[in-house]
């Protein structure tokens, strides 16, 4: 299971790259742990992943930001004012603007399918018509629920 590390290291060079930023060794090893994970991380979370020592706070924030910038990851944030990160990934499934779902008990944070958002009664507003919806979802997760 999982994507050998020498192969998600090539695609991530591959995606700094393809948008003109250096392939440093921060920057990879940032990427890397997104991609890994799969899911919107917070910068805290990040530097959990990331080998101990090695890149200082301050950095990776910078990191974080110039990769959102850049456009490689999306930051999100889902109501709890803290910036999560997550990769944006040509060979995903959901390219969209997705919406997430914020476990109020745990902090875990899933990624929703596409939503599609329609009047109960008669149509939207024409000044909604191609506007851009962010839906903040939060509630509590079926693991939290079964405990
Ligand atoms: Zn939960
Ligand atoms: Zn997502």
């Amino acid at each position: 299971m999982g994507t050998p590390i020498e192969q998600v290291r090539d695609e991530v060079k591959t995606l700094l790259r393809e948008r003109g930023l250096r392939a440093t060794a921060a920057r990879i090893g940032v990427l890397e742990v997104l991609h890994e994970e799969r899911l919107p991380m917070t910068h805290e979370k990040v530097m959990e992943h990331l080998p101990e020592g090695v890149h200082d706070k301050a950095s990776v924030w910078r990191i974080l930001s110039d990769l959102a910038d850049s456009g490689l990851l999306r930051r999100m944030d889902l109501g709890d004012r803290v910036w999560r990160y997550e990769l944006i990934d040509s060979c995903r499934a959901v390219t969209d603007d997705h919406s997430h779902f914020l476990c109020v008990d745990c902090g875990a944070v899933s990624c929703l399918p596409p939503l599609e958002i329609r009047a109960r009664h008669g149509e939207l507003p024409k000044a909604l018509l191609g506007a851009q919806f962010q839906v903040r979802a939060t509630g509590t997760c079926s693991n939290c629920l079964s405990d």
